[in-house]
């Protein structure tokens, strides 16, 4: 038995298995850039950096720099009682670098999903009313006040209801809603209108804390709203009083080819949730908003002991110098168009690619059956030759390639992890491909 299959074996007999979405039977070592290394010293592309957190690559030396530093001089005292340099320090920045030109303030916490949950609480606080709107192939956590936003997959939520009273969901505009031939004002102004439903049938607007958006839905399959269709909504939340709310957990920091997703569409929310890349990697996560809201609450409202931990936070601004001095949401953009390239092509050349969206370096690419439907399968067999091959790539809701590799990839790592694809792509449409024996059907 290899190193893998060994330290996995003995793992396996006691972690739980509600805690890990297994793919490939693999104990990551270490990492480098956008390289991971394996327990038995085989090193793999990473096209997975926004899920894990690491849109700087592994271990920036910047980041190590500061996290060492940081690590000599105070490793905790706890953010939730006493301030300390680097806590401040990120503090002052993270209200500089949110979007919206107004006066800001930020609430630490540990991960994306207590981020989301803390929105829900400044919005219920500062509205003095009940309900949060948010919307189908929303992820936004696994704590019961996310997990009651999200509407991706029902294994989230199997078993451990009831959820949170108040949570209305509403359809995202995604490309499976839109019809033949559709502009997308008449899209946006179709879906608006079924956005506006509850709202006419049962959901008094001033009864509405939050409405709650993935500007780009990460999870839910790499989709973007329309222009107009986000107007509309935001709009709606001027008119209504209601706070509206970005989740930038998986899509900001650069990923999309601007700093937030949000950035695309000339709007500044009220309230933005970070975390995941904030700190590379280390538990750290923010809400960040216009001070009005953030002050409806009052201590220990939001307060944990390890959020805006000095390490991480010493570590957030070693992320944000290194996201701005690299250029990373440029170099997003630029590394984007050349893998849209080459999915468009391919897409022109295999039946089985369907749908392919791109925004900056950040990809979801629908793998479809002969019908055009969702095809579990193939994109399976396709992860696990792309695996072999020496790539890390992972699906979304079972059947969307999830393509996020970390910002700074050289553009050598770049062709190599699309000649790992295209030979992959090749193989499958020769019948190449047997599902592997030990795949797990990830149908979320
Ligand atoms: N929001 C979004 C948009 C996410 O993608 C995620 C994680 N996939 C979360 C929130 C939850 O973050 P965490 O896993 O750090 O709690």
């Amino acid at each position: 038995m290899d190193q893998n299959q060994s330290i996995l074996a003995n793992e396996d007999q006691h972690l739980a298995q509600a805690s890990r979405i297994k793919y490939f039977d693999i104990v990551i070592d270490h990492g480098q850039g956008a390289t991971v290394t394996d327990a038995d010293g085989k090193t793999y592309l990473d096209l997975l950096a926004s899920a894990s957190a690491t849109n700087t690559g592994h271990s920036h030396p910047k980041v190590v720099e500061a996290i060492t530093k940081q690590a000599q001089k105070l490793i905790q005292y706890t953010p939730a009682y006493f301030s300390n340099t680097a806590t401040a320090a990120l503090v002052e920045r993270l209200a500089a670098i949110a979007p919206g030109d107004f006066e800001k303030e930020v609430a630490f916490g540990n991960s994306g999903s207590d981020a989301n949950d803390a929105i829900i609480k400044f919005a219920r606080a500062y509205t003095k009313r009940p309900y949060v709107v948010s919307f189908t192939g929303a992820y936004h956590g696994s704590t019961f006040g996310s997990m009651s936003m999200s509407a991706v997959s029902l294994n989230m939520t199997r078993k451990m209801g009831p959820l949170l009273p108040g949570m209305v969901k509403v359809p995202y505009p995604d490309q499976h809603q839109r019809r033949l031939g559709e502009s997308d004002d008449e899209f946006s102004e179709r879906m608006f209108e079924q956005f506006r439903l509850p709202f006419e049938t049962y959901l008094p607007a001033d009864e509405v804390a939050l409405v709650e958006i993935e500007a780009i839905q990460g999870d839910g399959g790499i989709v973007k709203a329309p222009q107009r269709y986000m107007d509309l909504v935001y709009e709606f939340t001027r008119q209504h009083g209601i706070v509206f709310a970005v989740d930038e957990v998986n899509q900001g920091l650069g990923r999309t080819g601007k700093m937030w997703s949000i950035d695309h569409f000339g709007i500044a929310p009220d309230l933005i949730a970070v975390g995941k890349s904030i700190a590379s990697g280390l538990p750290l996560s923010a809400v960040i908003g216009r001070k009005e809201i953030m002050e409806s609450l009052d201590a220990p409202a939001n307060v944990y002991t390890t959020a805006g931990n000095p390490v991480a936070a010493a570590a957030a601004l070693a992320t944000l110098d290194v996201i701005e001095e690299e250029k990373l949401a440029e170099r997003s953009g630029q590394l984007g168009i050349k893998a849209k390239k080459f999915f468009d092509e391919a897409a022109k050349k295999y039946n089985f690619i369907g749908d392919v969206r791109l925004y900056g370096f950040n990809g979801g690419i629908d793998i479809v059956d002969a019908d055009g439907q969702p095809d579990v399968d193939a994109t399976t067999k396709l992860i696990y030759r792309i695996y072999e091959l020496g790539a890390i790539m992972i699906s979304l809701r079972g059947s969307t390639l999830r393509f996020q590799p970390p910002l700074v990839m050289t553009d050598e790592q770049l062709d190599q992890s699309l000649a790992i694809i295209d030979q992959a792509f090749g193989e499958l449409a020769a019948g190449k491909l047997a599902l592997p024996q030990t795949a797990n059907h990830i149908g979320w």
